[in-house]
């Protein structure tokens, strides 16, 4: 039986890899996970070029959606093409900005609370979650980086909504803003990549 899946005319594959903006992998752009809405591509590209211009790495998306107007395996919500998981920047314990996630796709690289902050879903047993990282690894959060990366996407009018862990929404300061969501203890973890839900 043939798909009814239809290819979209009015999505594109966002760049592989410039120095504004990149893939964390190129099996995205591979496997034709970078789809976007045409009119997204823009405002994308311009946030990785005012990220890029504020701390000289490029903005690293990983999945947005196919070619085909269906949902996105294994993602509950991409497909639409208005759905893009953007990278959370990591640094050295000696200080050095990673580039790219220090997972080969990006995702499982956890940023989890520290003992202050206080776990959103302790006990549950969440879809896809690799288990927090060892103590003893040697990244953590770029928080200079991503308080950048967050104020770029939010002042954006094309942004609806994100979705992140709330213990680094408080951590950041953006405890509050109107545009972040909790995705919910039945949903992936969002403290190793941002969820963004553009209009
Ligand atoms: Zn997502």
């Amino acid at each position: 039986m043939q798909s009814l899946a239809q290819s979209d005319p009015n999505r594109v594959q966002l760049p592989c890899e410039r120095e504004h903006i990149r893939a964390q992998h190129k099996l995205y752009c591979d496997a034709g996970r970078n789809y976007v809405r045409l009119s997204h591509v823009s405002v994308i590209e311009d946030w990785g070029r005012d990220y890029f211009a504020q701390t000289g790495t490029p903005l690293v998306y990983l999945d947005g959606s196919g070619k085909e107007n269906r949902r996105l395996w294994p993602h509950r919500s991409h497909g639409s093409g208005d759905q893009l998981d953007i990278a959370l920047p990591f640094i050295t314990t000696d200080e050095t900005p990673l580039v790219l996630a220090p997972t080969p796709l990006g995702y499982g690289s956890y940023e989890p609370p520290v003992l202050t902050e206080q776990p959103s879903c302790e006990g549950s047993s969440r879809p896809a979650d690799f288990g927090d990282p060892p103590g003893d690894r040697e990244w953590r959060l770029d928080s200079n980086r991503m308080k950048v990366l967050l104020s770029i996407i939010l002042d954006s009018p094309s942004t609806s909504r994100i979705f992140l862990e709330p213990h680094l929404t408080a951590r950041l300061g953006f405890k509050g803003h109107p545009k972040i969501g909790f995705a919910g203890c039945f949903a992936a973890r969002h403290d190793d990549h941002i969820h963004i839900v553009l209009e």
